[in-house]
């Protein structure tokens, strides 16, 4: 006898980003929307990911902030860390976070199924529980997400050998580590860790750490890390792991063969979709080779009424492109007309210290895409705001084209994740510098900065 189905305009699998966005906005469009997570909502981001992250970092800025006070003239006595404590904090920051989202979804008469949940028709959305009951959408979105990617014969044992969810969880600092991946996620844990007083080595495959960056904003975070005493090793391919308590990190560049003592490595090349074992083999849903399901530019599937989003699909893995994506889903179900989201043109933010923030066209790019380019480049170093801050490492570095038009904006320094967002106005405005430059910053403050770059491509500057 066939399983009666609860029925919904929208089942999402999953409760990251992009399934909860999906549910909460599609709810505020007046849709019944069934949610499918087996842990709590929140998904990586959340729980495994940007916000405990970033909230360990917020220790290492406090540790840092305290060894400058004598700067300041103010006797802070010698400080210490007491991660468990920090952890202790972050716990509660996820758990008011999770509570929120949790009345959020309640409030928006959002069903939450907190079960695992798979695939068992994709034509007819219909989604199997842990408990054998079945939910079926007029619509499905699967946002199941990722995990961390490991290297082959390098297996995570939350021991010795760490992913980004173990190190979250760290409750003591490791005196000496390696990191394999000087990408986002190794960039920020170098900085945390070198912070609150381990030995750190980076060990990145290609010829520059943070390599997605421009290249002056990422050399000012090589820079400050190389002053911290981080050791960054780039265009390095580990040749070897030894050891059982110890461990020796043997690499090779093409300088010559490296290696380091350490107690502890972290694994950080990428993430992976989380695609399999959720009922999609067979479906009819087309998973590419890289494990990623294949979607168009409305994030449809090519089954009709099953869509994807988040770290499953191949787009940017950013919790804030998981809560655009779920709009575009939201409004393409409910026939509204839709823009489709210009990848090239979402903002990243990286927390490391210094921090970097980007959006748009590198000048490498800009080039290579046959753009006449403009450059203006300006430095917190004379900066008031960031004197006074005693923050002067980094700058702000406008990418235009020879008619003044804004195609990338990068920063890198102090609460650059912040100050993006001017620059991402302007890049996805497509503004021109001079009406940016004929806009007041405030004074004494790091946005100035970013004001003194657009009044340069005038050709005129005050600073
Ligand atoms: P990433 O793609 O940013 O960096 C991985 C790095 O590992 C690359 O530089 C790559 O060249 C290097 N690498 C790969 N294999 C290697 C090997 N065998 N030896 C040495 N180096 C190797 O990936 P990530 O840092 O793991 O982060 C994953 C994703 O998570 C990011 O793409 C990002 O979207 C997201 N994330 C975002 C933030 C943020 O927004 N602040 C923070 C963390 C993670």
């Amino acid at each position: 006898m066939a399983v009666l189905a609860e029925q919904f305009d929208v089942v999402v699998l999953g409760g990251g980003p992009a399934g909860y966005a999906t549910a909460l906005y599609g709810a505020a469009a007046g849709l019944d929307v069934a949610l499918v997570e087996e842990t709590r909502v929140g998904g990586t981001c959340l729980h495994r990911g940007c916000i405990p992250a970033k909230e360990l970092l917020q220790t290492a800025e406090v540790l840092r902030t305290i060894q400058r006070a004598p700067d300041f003239g103010v006797d802070a006595g010698v400080p210490s860390l007491d991660l468990a404590r920090s952890q202790a904090r972050k716990r509660e920051v996820i758990d008011r976070l999770t509570k929120g989202l949790e009345s959020l979804l309640k409030g928006r008469k959002v069903t939450v199924f907190d079960q695992r949940g798979e695939v068992v028709d994709a034509e007819a959305h219909r989604v199997r529980l842990a408990d054998g009951t079945e939910v079926e959408g007029a619509n499905l979105v699967i946002a199941t997400g990722s995990y961390p990617r490991s290297l082959p014969r390098l297996d995570f044992d939350a021991a010795r050998v760490l992913s980004s969810d173990h190190v979250l969880e760290l409750e003591k600092v490791p005196p000496r580590v390696a990191i394999i991946g000087g990408g986002v996620i190794g960039a920020e844990f170098a900085s945390m860790l070198a912070d609150m007083g381990s030995e750190v080595t980076i060990i990145e495959a290609l010829p520059r750490i943070l390599a997605a960056t421009d290249v002056d904003a990422g050399n000012v975070v090589a820079r400050s890390f190389k002053k911290r005493g981080i050791g960054v090793h780039t265009s390095a391919r580990v040749t070897g792991i030894e050891g059982a308590t110890e461990l020796t990190v043997t690499w090779e560049t093409d300088a010559g063969e490296g290696s380091a003592v350490v107690d502890t490595i972290i694994v950080s090349v990428g993430r992976a979709p989380r695609s399999g074992g959720i009922g999609l083999e067979g479906s009819g849903v087309e998973i590419d080779d890289r494990g990623f399901v294949v979607v168009d530019e409305q994030l449809r599937t090519g089954v009709a009424g099953v869509y994807a989003a988040g770290d499953v699909v191949d787009t940017p893995a950013l919790a804030h492109v998981g809560f655009a994506e779920a709009v575009v889903i939201v409004k393409t179900i409910i026939g509204e007309s839709v823009t489709p989201i210009d990848y090239g043109k979402v903002p990243w933010v990286v927390y490391s210290h210094p921090e970097v923030a980007w959006c748009g066209l590198t000048e490498e790019q800009a080039r290579a895409e046959g753009h006449d380019v403009v450059v203006s480049t300006h430095r917190f170093a004379g900066d008031a705001r960031a004197m006074i801050l005693g923050d002067t490492e980094g700058l702000v570095k406008m990418v235009a084209d020879a008619d003044g038009q804004v195609l990338g904006v990068h920063l890198a320094g102090p609460w650059a994740t912040e100050l993006l967002g001017e620059g991402y106005l302007s890049v996805n405005w497509e503004a021109n510098a001079a009406d940016i430059a004929a806009l007041i910053h405030p004074h004494p403050t790091l946005s100035e900065v970013f004001g003194e770059a657009a009044l340069t491509l005038t050709g005129r500057s005050i600073h």
